[in-house]
């Protein structure tokens, strides 16, 4: 593959670098995969040290996969917190500041050693990838001369509603008092009214303190960012989100949607892309093999969402009351400040917890009947493209909007935000798994999944956008 790029003047020679966050890490690896599949094209995958340690330590059979690619190579800088540090949702706001403040001498330094043939034999670095959280490595990037594409890991809907935050404030909707009427339609976001609410913004905006109004410019801020960016591509494609899409093509005219990555990596390579942080437990994957088909909602909150300990009392109270079987993804750390005990002995046939789940293995699972998510975006995806409908029970920023979206535009779950009890969650749970509404939820998700695939394949929407971006790809090395 890779002669065919021999009378190329240089070789293509991508750095691709995401949040050292779960979710970002699963999507950017995903484009990494299937852009390792072109030819004339080298990939380099930039974690920081404590991501490529775990990952190389909790994914060892997916890492090794990526080593048998010979133009596919991981790479790794520090992130500028000591060894000890934990790196959990509690102390991602100190990562993050670690990684402007410190690690952008390393990035800087690794692009310049690759400025010539690298210690590996590797031609130089002709264009980056970077999460778009962390514009401050695209612009170490470009004041190197290096041409840098932003890439976000939210829909468009979600990057739309953070584009209009300042529009928001100046309208006065934003921000609101905590006890304001959640259910005032926002009118200052074009193309979102008639179904976006106070509700549907992050919650932040509830009561914003000084710190939260300095978050939610944050937000801003960054998405607009890719205004100095070569490119923007989304995780999303026309077929879910095209009248948002063609505002942000307004804005940001060289726009890649060639989502849901998930389905586009598994349609070029044949086969599905993840990498975890943390250790898999797929004893969850021979207990679904022993339950009947649609049976068993399965239940997650992704990488970094907490709950309160009420709140998971309420979701197993309602889970056990539905009768239902559940597979719960429950991590050391989901439950916080609190360590919750529950009688599992008596309910063991039709409950099980695991730690961490191979998700889009479990998603796809016969035995799948309905997912109870944060709507992180990923999750989101990877439930759509499996075809199994939701209940969503949002945890922070974009992931109000998008549990609206579910519900109320794309109709394949339903949004139970702010209604964290056991009453809600049992009659939501019934209303996903059995009866009318879940066969009209079903009928529509397995529409979703096939639309999604359609998008993803042969000459889609998604195909052709990912197609027109590994040519500039190629031609930003001639
Ligand atoms: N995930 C997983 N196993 C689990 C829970 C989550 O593999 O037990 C993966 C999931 O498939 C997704 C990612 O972790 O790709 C979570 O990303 P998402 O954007 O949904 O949420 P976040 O963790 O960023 O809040």
């Amino acid at each position: 593959m890779e002669s065919a790029n021999n009378n190329l003047k240089q070789e293509a020679h991508v750095l691709i670098f995401p949040s050292p966050v779960q979710g970002h890490i699963n999507t950017m690896l995903r484009l990494a995969y299937a852009l390792s599949f072109s030819s004339g094209v080298r990939i380099s995958f930039l974690n920081t040290d404590h991501n490529h340690r775990l990952l190389s330590f909790s994914s060892p059979s997916q890492y090794s996969r990526f080593s048998l690619r010979s133009n596919f190579r991981f790479l790794s800088i520090p992130d500028g917190l000591p060894d000890d540090k934990p790196r959990s949702t509690l102390y991602l706001t100190e990562l993050f500041d670690s990684l402007k403040t410190r690690s952008v001498d390393s990035f800087r330094a690794l692009l310049l050693a690759g400025g010539n043939r690298d210690t590996d034999g590797w031609p130089p670095v002709t264009c980056v990838i970077v999460d778009g959280q962390m514009p401050y490595f695209m612009d170490a990037a470009q004041e190197l001369g290096i041409p840098a594409i932003l890439f976000r890991t939210i829909n468009a809907y979600s990057l739309w509603v953070y584009l209009q935050i300042p529009q928001m404030m100046e309208a006065d909707e934003l921000p609101f008092p905590a006890d304001a009427d959640l259910d005032v339609p926002i009118k200052s976001v074009p193309a979102m009214e008639g179904f976006l609410r106070r509700r549907d913004l992050p919650k932040m905006c509830r009561g914003a303190t000084k710190a939260d109004n300095e978050k939610l410019q944050l937000l801003a801020s960054n998405s607009a960012s890719a205004t100095r960016s070569k490119g923007l591509i989304l995780d999303t494609s026309n077929s879910l989100e095209a009248p948002i899409l063609s505002k942000i093509r307004s804005l940001f005219p060289n726009t890649y949607a060639i989502g849901p990555i998930n389905a586009l990596v598994e349609s070029i390579t044949s086969s599905s892309v993840s990498a975890n942080l943390f250790a898999e437990d797929r004893s969850a994957l021979s207990w679904l093999d022993s339950q009947p088909d649609r049976s068993v909602v399965y239940v997650s909150f992704g990488s970094i969402a907490l709950l309160m300990e009420e709140e998971f009392m309420e979701f197993w109270n309602g889970l056990v009351n539905s009768g239902h079987r559940f597979l719960w993804v429950v991590r050391p750390d989901l439950v916080a400040n609190a360590t919750v005990t529950v009688k599992l002995a008596e309910l063991e046939e039709r409950v099980r917890i695991v730690a961490w789940a191979p998700q889009e293995e479990v998603l796809r699972h016969r035995s799948v009947g309905c997912f109870i998510t944060h709507c992180g975006w990923n999750s989101t995806v990877e439930g759509m493209a499996a075809g199994v409908p939701m209940v969503c029970f949002p945890w922070l920023w974009e992931q109000f909007v998008i549990s609206r979206l579910v519900g109320e535009v794309w109709k394949v779950g339903l949004d139970m935000k702010d209604m964290c009890r056991r009453d809600v969650v049992e009659s939501m749970v019934r209303a996903a798994m059995e009866g009318e509404k879940a066969e009209e939820l079903r009928q529509v998700a397995a529409e979703m999944a096939v639309e999604i695939g359609r998008s993803v394949g042969e000459g889609g929407d998604s195909r052709l956008d990912y197609e027109r971006l590994v040519r500039d790809i190629l031609s930003l090395s001639l």
